[in-house]
């Protein structure tokens, strides 16, 4: 037994935690260290452990949970689903399928309109560069520094941050720019507009240098989500789109996290009025209640595959009960009209409480966001813009970042902390109220991350 029992605290774990320490492996992290808590329940905003400690959640889990935890309406569509037909291959047509492919055509923009079913976010795109390779017949495509794409092979090399070094050397083909993100320009510029023209420029620049006649797609997320809520100034979208169809270059759009309602939009671009050439899409598609993902394709690129096989698949595509609750999650939106109260859950609600924190605290170095996308970027000095803990920190030198986070969870929040950023993402359906609350518990435990300030 590699795990010694008797460094925990706990006297006499429940079962769940005995099993989870000696035959679980956890998605990033050590074995040996990592303790996660054990939820026993959740419901709507909240959820809660074996030890009856509850939280409202402010991370949507991973950014997915959409309409809120253990939703009545979802629950019942996929156990109808589950006594009608829990599973067929995918070569075989089914009604939850079809009807899920017809609605997510259906909001999708432009002439999006044909879905290739996946299991989650990393397949997505896998497929949607193996169709941009297909049916352009050039191999390159352009991804940005700060992006993240999936875990699996194609969609890590695809992906800019750190978490691709491990596994590198990764797939090859990839080539990486850097994106407009205004608070920290890699170009210098000191307004919006300008790092929109240069973060054009510089895209233009790579394109030329790589070789537009190899370069099957710019792969990006529509607002960089795990990477810092990087909301594109106005116009970026709309010039990579120009500058893909001057060279014959597929715009792949990345909206495993913001697509669905998260942006207050059914999709991010549709902000923009951008229309790209592939969308990917997972989490919110059907909140995570069963493993969903997926590629919209347009008819042009569709069009490659009409006479000629998609070389691809899975066991899962298209799986009934996963399409079975996107088309109930779809219905949820619709009926709670979540689209429009994420927009103004943001406008009304999350900007002007952060921004009159960030007049108080002098850790708050930027606020950024969307709908119900928003982050607060922590610094040591609002001057130098000194990050609160340094880029890709780990262990003590994240301890600034930790400390505040133990501090939200304290007092019975659970936060969505990433590097030296707190992003608020909480579930569309949560009470006003609620949410008030959730950003005064923020408001609180920013005094923490305010004591590593200069001055
Ligand atoms: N793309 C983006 C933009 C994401 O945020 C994520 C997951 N956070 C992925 C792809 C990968 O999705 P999955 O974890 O479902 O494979």
């Amino acid at each position: 037994d590699a795990i010694d029992d008797s460094v925990r605290d706990d006297a006499a774990p429940s079962a769940a935690r005995r099993s989870d320490r000696k035959h679980v492996l956890h998605s990033w992290s050590a074995h040996g260290t990592f303790e996660p808590i054990v939820i026993a329940g959740s419901e709507g905003a909240y959820f809660w452990d074996e030890d009856g400690r509850r939280w409202l959640d402010f991370s949507s889990q991973l950014v997915n949970v959409n309409v809120g935890h253990q939703h009545p309406k979802l629950i019942a569509a996929i156990r109808l689903q589950a006594e009608k037909l829990c599973t067929v291959a995918p070569y075989h047509a089914n009604e939850a399928t079809s009807e899920a492919a017809r609605l997510i055509a259906e909001l999708a923009p432009g002439d999006l309109n044909r879905v290739f079913f996946t299991n989650g976010g990393a397949e997505a795109v896998e497929n949607a560069i193996r169709m941009a390779r297909l049916h352009t017949g050039r191999h390159k495509v352009l991804t940005a520094y700060r992006s993240y794409h999936g875990a699996t092979a194609g969609a890590l090399a695809a992906s800019g941050d750190p978490r691709r070094w491990p596994s590198e050397p990764g797939a090859p083909g990839i080539a990486r720019f850097w994106g407009p993100y205004p608070y920290r320009s890699a170009f210098h510029a000191d307004s919006a507009q300008e790092e929109c023209e240069r973060a054009l420029a510089h895209l233009a620049d790579t394109v030329m240098a790589e070789g537009a006649h190899a370069i099957a797609a710019v792969l990006l997320e529509t607002v960089v989500g795990g990477n810092g809520i990087l909301v594109p100034p106005d116009g970026y979208l709309q010039g990579v789109r120009a500058l893909c169809d001057a060279h014959g270059i597929l715009m792949i759009a990345d909206e495993v996290m913001t697509g669905f309602g998260r942006c207050g939009e059914w999709f991010a671009v549709d902000r923009w009025n951008v229309v790209p050439d592939l969308i990917t899409f997972a989490k919110g598609v059907n909140s995570g209640y069963v493993p969903l993902g997926g590629v919209i394709v347009s008819d042009a690129v569709a069009a490659s595959f009409a006479t000629r096989a998609y070389p691809g698949g899975l066991t899962y595509s298209g799986h009934p009960l996963a399409c079975a609750a996107a088309v109930a999650c779809i219905g949820i939106y619709k009926e709670e009209n979540l689209i429009v109260r994420a927009r103004r859950l943001g406008e009304e609600v999350i900007a002007p409480a952060l921004r009159a924190m960030q007049a108080r605290h002098p850790s708050i170095g930027d606020v950024r966001g969307l709908g119900a996308f928003w982050a607060i970027e922590l610094v040591r000095d609002r001057a130098t813009r000194e990050p609160l803990v340094p880029f890709n920190a780990s262990g003590p030198a994240d301890a600034p970042m930790a400390e505040f986070a133990a501090a939200c969870k304290q007092r019975g929040l659970w936060p969505f902390v990433v590097s030296n950023r707190l992003h608020i993402v909480p579930p569309l359906i949560i009470d006003e109220q609620a949410l008030r609350d959730g950003l005064s518990i923020v408001d609180e435990a920013l005094q923490v991350a305010d004591r590593h300030c200069a001055g």
